[in-house]
C-alpha cells in the first residue's frame, strides 16, 4: 500500500495537482513515524512511510499548510478524516487547498506496547501473517501483532472515510463500538472512587503539553494556557488543584467538537487516558442532545452551538437521569 501512496503522489505532483505532499517519515528511530511534508519525488522515494506504526493523525497540520501557496496533498486515515472535516467546518483548513486522498486504517502498533514486554534496542518492526518480527541490537523478537495494537484502534469508530477525493484502497463502514465501556465503568464508581481514580491518573501529568498540542480540537490562536497574565502559562502544576484544572478546561473547550481520535491518549509521555474525559463529554452530549458525531459532517449544528426549545436544561439534565 506504501508503493501505491507513492506512486500516486508523485503523479499528483507531476500533473501539477499538487505541490506538496502531507506524509510522515521516519523520526530519530526508524519506529518513530513523525509527520513530514514533502516537495518532490525524490524526497517520496527516499522517505515516505506508511506503515502499521505510522498512527499520527496530520489534519492539524493542514491548518497551516492550507494557507499556504499552491494544494497540498493529504493521506489520511478513516479516523483523520472526521478530525479534517471538523477543522473545514471550523474555517481552520481551507478545504480547496488540499486534495485528500483516504488511505487505509489500522490496527495500527503502538510501540510502546512492544517496550512493555521488555524488549528494547529496537531496530526494525516487520508484520509478518500478524506475528511481529522485531530486530532488535540484541536479536530477533516475536510477539502476536494484536498484543501490540494502539489504544485509539482498539475502539475503532469508524472505517468510513467521511471526506476525500480519490481513495486508494476500499472505503468502510462506520461500526459498532464499545468505545464507552470503560466510561460505563468509571459512571458506576462512587463519586470517590471515581475522584481517587481520576486523581491518580492526572497527579502523573507532567505539563508537557503534549496533549493540548497534539489536539486537532486544540487550534486557538491564543490559548489561555499559554496567556502569560493567567499565572497557569506552561508551567507544571503546582498542585492537585492545578493537576485537575488543566484537564478539566481543556476538555469543556473541546466538548462537542473531539471527534475521539486517540490522539491526546497516544502522545501522552505519562500514559494518562485523557480520552475517557473527552468520551464522558461524548457520551453525555449523545444522551442529552441525541446522537452527535463531531467531524461526520461540515454543515450540521454541533449541539453546544445550538439552541432549540427543547434544549437541555438543568431540570431536564435530571429527568433524563443523566448524573
Ligand atoms: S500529554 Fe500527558 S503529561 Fe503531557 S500535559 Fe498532557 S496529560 Fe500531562
Ligand atoms: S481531545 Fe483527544 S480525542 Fe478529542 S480531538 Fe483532541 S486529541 Fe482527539
Ligand atoms: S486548551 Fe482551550 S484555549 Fe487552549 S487550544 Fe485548547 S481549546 Fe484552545
Amino acid at each position: 500500500m506504501q508503493e501505491a501512496m507513492i506512486k500516486r503522489a508523485k503523479e499528483l505532483l507531476a500533473d501539477g495537482t499538487v505541490n506538496r505532499v502531507m506524509g510522515w517519515k521516519r523520526g530519530e528511530f526508524s519506529y518513530d513515524i513523525t509527520p513530514a511534508v514533502f516537495e518532490t519525488a525524490e524526497e517520496l522515494d527516499a522517505e515516505f512511510v506508511c506503515d502499521d506504526l505510522t498512527q499520527a493523525n496530520v489534519s492539524k497540520y493542514l491548518i497551516k499548510e492550507s494557507r499556504k501557496e499552491g494544494k497540498i496533498l493529504a493521506l489520511l486515515k478513516p479516523c483523520d478524516t472526521y478530525s479534517f472535516n471538523q477543522l473545514v467546518k471550523e474555517h481552520r483548513i481551507i478545504r480547496e487547498n488540499v486534495y485528500v486522498i483516504g488511505i487505509p486504517g489500522g490496527p495500527k502498533i503502538d510501540i510502546e506496547k512492544i517496550k512493555a514486554k521488555e524488549i528494547s534496542g529496537i531496530l526494525s518492526v516487520k508484520n509478518e501473517d500478524y506475528t511481529l518480527k522485531i530486530e532488535t541490537i540484541y536479536g530477533t523478537e516475536t510477539m502476536p501483532y494484536y498484543e501490540a495494537i494502539s489504544g485509539k484502534c482498539e475502539n475503532c469508530k469508524s472505517k468510513k472515510h467521511v471526506v476525500f477525493d480519490e481513495l486508494i484502497g476500499e472505503d468502510g463502514d462506520v461500526l459498532e463500538s464499545n468505545r464507552f465501556e470503560m466510561v460505563e465503568k468509571l459512571e458506576n464508581m462512587t463519586a470517590q472512587e471515581r475522584y481517587d481514580f481520576w486523581r491518580d491518573q492526572l497527579s502523573k501529568c507532567i505539563r508537557c503539553n503534549a496533549c493540548r498540542n497534539v489536539c486537532p480540537a486544540c487550534t486557538c490562536e491564543n490559548c489561555v494556557f499559554d496567556n502569560p497574565k493567567s499565572g497557569i502559562d506552561n508551567k507544571a502544576a503546582a498542585d492537585s488543584f492545578e493537576e485537575n484544572m488543566f484537564h478539566i478546561i481543556r476538555a469543556f473547550h473541546v466538548a462537542g467538537r473531539c471527534t475521539d481520535c486517540g490522539e491526546c491518549s497516544r502522545v501522552c509521555p505519562q500514559n494518562i487516558p485523557l480520552h475517557l474525559l473527552n468520551r464522558k463529554f461524548i457520551k453525555d452530549i449523545n444522551s442529552l442532545y441525541g446522537e452527535y458525531q463531531a467531524g461526520a459532517d461540515t454543515t450540521s449544528r454541533a449541539p453546544l452551538n445550538d439552541y432549540s426549545t427543547d434544549d437541555c436544561e438543568p431540570s431536564i439534565v435530571h429527568e433524563r437521569g443523566v448524573e
